[in-house]
């Protein structure tokens, strides 16, 4: 068993830069003032939540006042989705794919026991969607569409401003979850035409417990929760100070070094990609290989169960995950996967490996070199043979 970790997780979640617990701890100490409060003591955090809503906004080329922060990505997508909806009760018609996050496919399927009529879009092989189809599913009674910006599976980057400019000529509203896209790709909402924008702290080396969604100005809005006037009336709630003040310093240190990084980040990922294709025979990659996020490898070992796979890495002190972390435990192969078509004897021994900007090549080194070793002893002993 070994001592040391090699996490190669990060589409699952990442662990908190140390610039970004620097800036949140004095929130979590002595600054705890309620940023409601009328007194001078509460004017730190006031302070560090404006200062915290100018990073994210930076980030995503956003106004400040088009930002609400939120607890997770998944309340993001909930809160966008449910409140385009409320806000065009006459229309009952919602588009979406079939390799969303559960946060948005669950709420679909929910839409749709509530008497919504949900096209779910299909996907190529390679997990693309086609944009012809994407426009005739258009029709009268839509009143929003969902599509996420990068896939956390796969890593398949969607193709959001040609889809947005389509729903903007049809004068249809778009929510995109960008959760997996933040940080790791350039998002430019001033340029995208997207009306409502996802996006979640943990992926992107700050705290769980956080997460952000873009309304654009003048976009109809109808608060999930109701209650104190916090975020300007949009999410009721004690703001969390600490939280908010990690997202702001995780956003502007993603900014800061997005492109020397992700090119880093790209070439560990495509060298790990290129020793396990060539060490290990019936191995194939999930996804679009012209068109992903940088750090994500999704890899199919033919004849071996993901979970199986996942135990020996772990022996290995190895952190990845079968399909996604949401699907990890139970043994159907994931529903991005099987959208995808990817043949069972394949779609059972995937393995997702997603790497950040802390990643190094002795660890890509490392699991080049055991990869082979764990799927070679597994192949020993699987009950499937061809
Ligand atoms: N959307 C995508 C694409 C994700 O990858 C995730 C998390 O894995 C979520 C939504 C949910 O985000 P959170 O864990 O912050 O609720």
């Amino acid at each position: 068993m070994s001592e040391k970790i090699i996490y190669f997780d990060n589409n699952a979640t990442t662990g908190v830069a140390p610039e970004v617990l620097e800036a949140m701890l004095p929130y979590l100490g002595p600054e705890y003032g309620n940023p409601s409060s009328m007194y001078r003591f509460a004017g730190a955090s006031q302070r560090a939540v404006q200062k915290a809503r100018e990073q994210t906004a930076a980030l995503l080329g956003a106004g400040t006042e088009e930002i609400i922060f939120t607890s997770c990505g998944t309340e993001s997508d909930s809160t966008a989705i449910l409140s385009a909806l409320r806000a065009r009760p006459d229309k009952k018609h919602f588009v979406t794919t079939r390799i969303e996050h559960p946060a948005v496919m669950a709420l679909g399927q929910q839409l749709e026991q509530d008497g919504y009529t949900v096209t779910w879009l299909g996907v190529d092989d390679k997990g693309r969607v086609n944009l012809d189809e994407f426009t005739r599913s258009l029709a009268r009674d839509t009143a929003l569409v969902s599509m996420m910006y990068a896939n956390n599976e796969t890593g398949n980057i969607y193709p959001v401003a040609e889809v947005g400019a389509i729903c903007r000529e049809r004068g249809v509203p778009f929510h995109v979850d960008a959760v997996q896209a933040v940080g790791k790709l350039p998002v430019n909402l001033e340029e995208l035409p997207i009306d409502y924008l996802s996006m979640s702290g943990h992926k992107i080396h700050a705290p769980k417990g956080i997460g952000l969604l873009y309304v654009r100005r003048g976009t109809p809005f109808r608060p999930f929760l109701r209650g104190g006037h916090q975020e300007r009336g949009r999410r009721a709630g004690t703001e969390a100070v600490p939280n908010i003040v990690a997202l702001g310093a995780a956003c502007e240190l993603a900014g800061k070094h997005i492109d020397e990084e992700n090119g880093r980040v790209k070439a560990l990922r495509d060298d790990l990609q290129k020793r396990l294709l060539e060490s290990i025979p019936d191995s194939i990659i999930n996804g679009d290989p012209e068109n992903r996020l940088p750090g994500t490898l999704n890899i199919s070992f033919k004849n071996v169960e993901g979970e199986a796979i996942l135990l020996l890495l772990d022996q290995y002190g190895i952190c990845a995950s079968s399909g996604s972390a949401c699907t990890s435990g139970s043994l159907e192969p994931s529903h991005v996967l099987r959208a995808m078509g990817v043949p069972f004897t394949y779609s059972h021994g995937s393995v997702r490996l997603s790497l950040c900007r802390y990643n190094t090549q002795e660890e890509v080194d490392f699991v080049a070199d055991a990869l082979p070793k764990i799927i070679a002893r597994l192949r020993e002993i699987s009950p499937y043979k061809d």
